[in-house]
């Protein structure tokens, strides 16, 4: 992106940033809307038969729907390291601990994420289910793109769009990314990983409640720390509704919750303080 047409960036002022960006949309808004939801369907995070045996069957589905061999590939690198990991975490109660909308692995509490995120070690992942991408997305729902492009009227009332431009990705510790499966994000969790060993992962992810009670265990096998965000709206609270989302048949929005956006804003605002080396000079 140009620029020029960065809303967010050095020398302008949060505040500024925030203000230009939603005035802008609130005008869109009335003059070409997009698509929402006229209500929020009262749906329970999942079905009282999809929560018998969830452990199981997240192990199933990511065995038997991973034709790439993605798990079996990076599993077998660290073989004991992982199976430590994950019987470490399926021996909790929950695999997170959890403050409202956020699901919290590895992490005490939001100060304490907060905390992590001013580590110059730190090496964040910042991820969006493409469940909460508008109907209307110029880069299409079930794909890892998005052109966030604040000039666009869709990505200009998009959240998406908006937390993405409010990310310092000058800097090189960012990494945004656009999910379309489970099997894409924890190929990519795997990998920074694997390939920043000096690195602490932290993560930033929206998805549904259903997710991120199969997949914690593994969140935490990998190693990775950071918070998942609940999603909400036409959520997956089936099985059948979770392997079709999977396939790319999600007719259906989700959304962040509005205090949720904002709780979610004042994590990546804090992205931008600068970090300090061990000699407390700014880095
Ligand atoms: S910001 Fe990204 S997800 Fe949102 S409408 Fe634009 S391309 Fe789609």
């Amino acid at each position: 992106m140009k620029d020029k047409l960065k809303i967010w960036q050095p020398g302008v002022s949060w505040e500024a940033a925030e203000k230009k960006w939603d005035s802008e949309s609130e005008l869109l808004r009335q003059t070409k809307p997009i698509k929402t939801l006229s209500a929020l369907p009262k749906m329970p995070g999942m079905t009282e038969e999809t929560a018998k045996g969830l452990k199981w069957k997240s192990i199933k589905y990511l065995l038997t729907h991973d034709p790439k061999r993605i798990f079996p590939r990076h599993f077998f690198k660290h073989p004991l390291k992982y199976t430590l990991r994950f019987i470490k975490s399926a021996l909790k109660k929950k695999p997170y601990s959890r403050s409202g909308d956020f699901f919290l692995y590895g992490v005490e509490n939001m100060a304490h994420f907060q905390t992590l995120l001013k580590d110059k070690d730190s090496l964040m992942v910042v991820g969006f289910s493409y469940c909460h991408k508008p109907l209307e997305c110029p880069s299409g729902r079930f794909t890892d793109a998005c052109i966030h492009d604040p000039e666009n009227p869709v990505c200009r009332q998009c959240f998406i769009g908006k937390a993405v431009n409010a990310l310092p990705l000058h800097k090189d510790n960012i990494r945004p990314l656009f999910i379309p499966t489970i099997h894409y994000i924890g190929e990519k969790m795997f990998e920074f990983t694997e390939e920043n060993p000096d690195k602490n992962i932290l993560f930033l992810i929206t998805a549904c409640e259903m997710t991120l009670e199969m997949f914690g265990d593994w969140g935490n096998m990998v190693g990775a720390r950071g918070i998942g965000v609940r999603l909400d709206g036409r959520i997956c609270n089936t099985m059948k509704a979770f392997e079709l989302s999977e396939s790319g048949i999600k007719p259906g929005l989700t959304v962040v919750l509005p205090e949720t956006q904002t709780q979610i804003l004042d994590l990546i605002r804090s992205l931008w303080t600068p970090h300090k080396n061990e000699n407390g000079e700014t880095a």
